[in-house]
């Protein structure tokens, strides 16, 4: 049986003194909640006081982005291994923000993925159509391209280590949520494909969430699909009443 994973991202939101204060806060809301692994992802300069704020906890804490290398000349970059040290085990790869406003590509997606599983950080790795994708009919090529090109190389221990959230592009902070349906429908397609790719265990095995307005009032049916294990949360995340009401769908 695979655990759901709840994890919100914060993007570009919070000062220091407000994350610290909403980590505080969903702390104590969520404390005693086992079947369920909670996950928030500050902005970078957040990460450590967060994750001072939530060590010992049930809440683990994640960054948005990371770069491959360790140090160096690469002005504005942060390595993994800085998130780590900083108190972060998760890190967001690949989301369709950075896809479309960074530069982001399969092909760097690869290479910060298989950074982060080198040194034990824990990669959440963002896939998912726009709505011209969708209303072309090619979603399931696009996002079959996004897991054979982004995680190619990952032996199958590395890819059971790996979550990956489906995220429809056109369902991110727009309020439009995918039907549990058409979620499932490509949870389904991707899970099949990575059996394909790797092994049945290990399709088994690999959390598969789903992002995209999801909230208090539709995370239960989303959830109840049998491939969708959990969520990546935006908007609905950044307030604690909202996301305790996700980690205890
Ligand atoms: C996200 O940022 O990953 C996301 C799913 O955002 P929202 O929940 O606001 O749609």
């Amino acid at each position: 049986m695979r655990t759901p994973v709840i994890a919100g991202n914060w993007k570009m939101n919070k000062t220091v003194a407000e994350a610290v204060a909403l980590a505080s806060e969903i702390k104590e809301k969520v404390a005693g909640v086992e079947n369920v692994k909670i996950i928030v992802c500050p902005v970078f300069t957040a990460v450590k006081s967060v994750a001072d704020v939530l060590k010992g906890t049930n809440v683990k804490v994640g960054a948005q982005d990371m770069y491959w290398e360790t140090s160096g000349a690469y002005t504005g970059e942060v390595s993994g291994e800085m998130l780590m040290e900083a108190g972060a085990e998760y890190v967001i790869i690949g989301h369709s923000e950075r896809r479309q406003y960074f530069g982001e590509t399969n092909e760097t997606v690869n290479k910060k993925l298989k950074k982060a599983l080198s040194i034990g950080l824990k990669p959440i790795v963002c896939i998912g159509e726009t709505l011209a994708d969708r209303e072309a009919g090619t979603t399931e090529a696009v996002v079959g391209k996004q897991v054979k090109e982004g995680f190619v190389g990952l032996t199958a221990e590395e890819m059971k280590g790996t979550i990956i959230a489906y995220e429809p592009v056109w369902a991110i902070g727009t309020g439009k949520t995918a039907t549990a349906e058409q979620a499932e429908a490509v949870h389904a397609f991707v899970r099949n494909l990575i059996a394909q790719l790797w092994d049945k265990e290990t399709a088994d095995a690999v959390i598969i969430q789903y992002g995209g307005s999801m909230k208090p009032e539709n995370v239960a049916s989303l959830l109840a699909q049998p491939d969708i294990d959990g969520g990546l949360i935006g908007g609905a995340a950044l307030k604690a009443d909202s996301f305790e009401k996700l980690v205890k769908f």
